[in-house]
């Protein structure tokens, strides 16, 4: 059987591994074929299906963008995007300058609490990258602030800690139609993350499909055998194709591993716009 994994982010974004490793550690674990989702960028692409060829590994052109579904971050998968789509570039680049003032906000508040944070140094460390929370709690971790990125999110950078900061995020349905006119097919990501009720979660997946999303993320790291049962009622009732991927982020997410969840190459074929 071939497998692939649908949900992969590499040091375009907020992973740790290369676009180029990221494909080796695919052929190791066995698998056929992944997506690169990185968070509003597709700048690890090319380089990942180079590798790809060469490995023969599938790389399906993707990306991960954060909406603002009745004012929850909720993220959007991309799939087959054209990268050199012209809709994709005045987005991204708003999104991008979006988490850039937000970083500046968070980094300046660190500093007035006394954390010795330079947004500088986090930038020339991760040059020709989509800079994040993660990088900077990588650098409060490299400091001795925190044990893990995770625990820094806990303590400092996440929603309702001190040092959140939030930022303005393309609307949901937008986010849809955006990736839609980028040649691409929408998936609704990881829907458990958002800790909505089961109606909500309903609710959410409805709209989505009202505004054309294709598919829901159906297997997914963590996510156990009545949650899958639970999401893959809602992609039957609502026409939705289960996806699945792991969301691998290298040392970012130290406990999951690429091909953690996975899904049948069958699955990538029926949400290739040319199958
Ligand atoms: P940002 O887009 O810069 O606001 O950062 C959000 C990203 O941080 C998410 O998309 C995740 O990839 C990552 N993230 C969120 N919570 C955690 C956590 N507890 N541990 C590690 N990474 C996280
Ligand atoms: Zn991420
Ligand atoms: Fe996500
Ligand atoms: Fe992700």
């Amino acid at each position: 059987m071939n497998y692939a994994d649908m949900h992969v982010h590499t040091t375009a974004s907020d992973g740790t591994v290369s676009p180029a490793e990221v494909v080796e550690l695919a052929l190791k674990a066995g698998l056929s074929a992944i997506a690169i989702t990185d968070h509003d960028t597709v700048s690890g692409i090319a380089e990942a299906q180079i590798t790809g060829s060469r490995l023969g590994i599938d790389i399906i052109p993707g990306i991960e963008i954060s909406t603002d579904y009745r004012g929850h971050d909720v993220h959007m998968l991309g799939y087959f995007i054209d990268p050199d789509s012209p809709e994709l570039e005045p987005v991204l680049s708003w999104a991008v300058n979006e988490k850039n003032l937000r970083n500046r906000k968070i980094a300046a508040a660190l500093r007035e609490a006394g954390f010795c944070i330079d947004l500088g140094d986090i930038e020339s460390k991760h040059a020709g990258t989509v800079i994040g929370r993660p990088h900077i709690a990588a650098e409060m971790v490299a400091k001795g602030y925190a044990s893990s990125v995770s625990e820094c999110f806990e303590r400092y950078l996440g929603e309702g800690c001190p040092f959140y900061v939030p930022r303005q995020r393309i609307e949901f349905a937008e986010a849809i139609k955006f990736i839609i006119r980028s040649g691409g097919k929408a998936v609704l990501a990881h829907p458990l993350q958002y800790k909505f009720s089961f109606s909500e979660t309903e609710k959410m997946a409805a709209l989505a499909k009202t505004h054309g999303c294709v598919g829901i993320e159906v297997y997914y790291t963590g996510y156990g055998e009545s949650e899958i049962a639970f999401l893959l009622s809602l992609a039957e009732k609502y026409g939705l194709i289960p996806t699945g991927g792991s969301d691998f982020h290298g040392d970012n997410k130290p406990d999951i591993s690429i091909g953690q969840a996975k899904v049948t190459y069958d699955t990538v074929r029926l949400i290739s716009p040319n199958p």
